[in-house]
């Protein structure tokens, strides 16, 4: 007798289908599972022939073959147990009714309790986007399973309660409702004292999408700004929660209660962190950092102290929004479409801005240490700003950050509909046939960017630069036309083109 159970596997942050077929033969017993499984997988049959005679059933006696079908892709993971062993019961005629409309996910323990597993939420995605709306999943896990909209989740303790729910269609112990926090919580950048070019720059890098470097003393507050960028984006909105929060699933990091990720996320990463860690890897590969931030903000911190090795992997998936990782000759893709914020002293002693002497570095010194990051990462930020240290009576900001948001909010607006039917919708992400079709500069604008670019000596790249950054500031007044001002403002925030450490020492 063959028995079909539906149930889902896991590669990277999606799910696919897996039909796992259960065939009870006469003859002596045998118990394997075929089908592309890990060592996991395999352990499977060691741990369902117990956790069923510990629920008080009979292991059938005779040939047991369990193939994880399709066979071709890999499968990982104890999760698929439910359904091998919702498939030998049904074989041994222990169940009766229909289970074709249910998935199984899983993992079993000796005595029959069910584990919850990682990753639930992009198997049940996947099971609604195969046509199953019905799904068993561990107690643990239920929250998470419920935030797919279009699936009923049965949670179930125990392999005995799995049997209940598919006798009877219904869970006594407990019904799932859908889960939606919403517990946004920034620091406001009213609470900032002083700062007010840092802030503006701020501003403009979150309307256009520009990836942006603060350049500081240790302690003036470039982490304070940094953290604060969140609070003055736009919310996410419930198909970015739904895009994010699977990624946060295959880590097991969504916690018992399975919260849908409603913050935007911020990810701050320190130089010691690996390559694997940054962009994901693995044996069984899992998202990096540069994955965590998908929609939302990595913020390195001290980015001249960062290996370069580790830095260069960054910038094929910054180009495209999304990585690469290999394993045995396959590939997994992560997404990984962020806005990237960055820190660093500007020397090694960090004083350097400060004046009066205060730097102890020797201008060689000084000159080495911001040639230390990377120039093809450079190149990908648009925007960086000086901050120095505020005076103690310095005044606070005047403006709430959900003011400054508003701004931020109409700007995009203005891009969107500029970009329709494109594939951008940020200022930030104009390639340079973008920026000479949709920003138009008078000749007066021309002058005063050429005149700036001759002094910084700036490549190329940098002179649009400017024009990207003007275009932003533009959209922040609401205006279509860019003006001299715009342009005059945007040259303040490209420091490091007219910055010479070994000078300033
Ligand atoms: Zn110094």
């Amino acid at each position: 007798m063959i028995v079909h159970v539906n149930t889902f596997g896991l590669s990277g942050i999606k799910g696919f289908f897996v039909d796992a077929e259960i065939n009870l033969a006469k003859g002596l017993p045998y118990f394997d599972i075929i089908g592309m499984g890990n060592i996991a997988v395999k352990e499977a049959a060691d741990r369902i022939k117990p956790a069923i005679e510990n629920i008080g059933y009979k292991f059938p006696l005779g040939r047991i073959t369990v193939n994880l079908a399709p066979a071709s892709i890999r499968k990982e993971g104890a999760h698929f147990d439910l359904a091998i062993a919702v498939g030998i019961l049904k074989c041994a005629g222990y169940i009766k009714s229909k289970i074709e409309k249910y998935a199984f996910i899983g993992e079993l323990s000796l005595d029959g309790v069910l584990r919850p597993v990682k990753g639930i939420m992009p198997m049940i995605q996947s099971a609604a986007q195969s046509g199953i709306y019905k799904c068993i999943v561990p107690l643990e896990n239920a929250d998470e399973a419920a935030l797919v909209n279009n699936c009923k989740i049965f949670p179930a303790a125990t392999l005995n309660e799995v049997l209940y729910i598919t006798e009877n269609s219904r869970n006594p112990w407990r019904i799932c409702e859908n889960n939606l926090h919403n517990n946004v919580s920034f620091g406001d950048f009213i609470d900032v004292k002083g700062q007010k070019e840092a802030i503006r720059a701020a501003e403009i890098a979150a309307a256009g999408g520009h990836n942006i470097l603060f350049i500081g003393a240790p302690g003036c507050g470039k982490t304070m700004i940094a953290s604060r960028i969140p609070s003055i984006m736009p919310k996410l909105s419930i198909e970015e929660s739904m895009e994010i929060t699977p990624i946060y699933s295959v880590l097991g990091m969504l916690g018992k209660e399975g919260m849908l990720i409603r913050n935007l996320p911020f990810r701050t990463v320190y130089p010691d962190v690996t390559k694997a860690g940054l962009i994901g890897g693995g044996n069984k590969p899992v998202p990096g950092e540069i994955s965590l931030a998908h929609k939302g903000i990595l913020f390195l911190d001290e980015l001249a102290e960062f290996d370069r090795n580790v830095i260069q992997s960054l910038r094929q998936p910054m180009e495209a929004g999304k990585v690469l990782i290999s394993r045995c000759g396959d590939f997994v893709e992560f997404p990984s479409d962020f806005m990237l914020v960055a820190s660093t002293n500007p020397c090694k002693c960090g004083k350097l801005l400060e004046g009066n002497g205060r730097c102890s570095c020797t201008p060689y010194q000084a000159k080495q240490y911001l040639s230390k990051i990377s120039k093809p990462l450079l190149d990908r930020i648009d925007i960086h700003v000086p901050v120095r240290q505020v005076c103690f009576n310095s005044e606070k900001s005047n403006e709430t950050s959900s003011i400054i948001r508003e701004r931020v909010i109409a700007a995009r607006e203005k891009q969107k509909k500029r970009f329709a039917g494109t594939d951008i919708h940020l200022n930030g992400k104009m390639t340079g046939k973008q920026i000479r079709e949709y920003c138009h500069i008078t000749t007066e604008c021309e002058l005063l960017l050429k005149s700036a670019a001759d002094l910084a000596e700036s490549s190329m790249r940098g002179y649009e630069k400017f024009i990207k950054i003007g275009r932003t500031i533009a959209d922040l007044d609401g205006r279509e036309n860019i003006n001299e001002e715009d342009i005059a403002e945007a040259l303040q925030y490209r420091f490091l083109d007219s910055f010479r450490p070994e000078v300033a020492v």
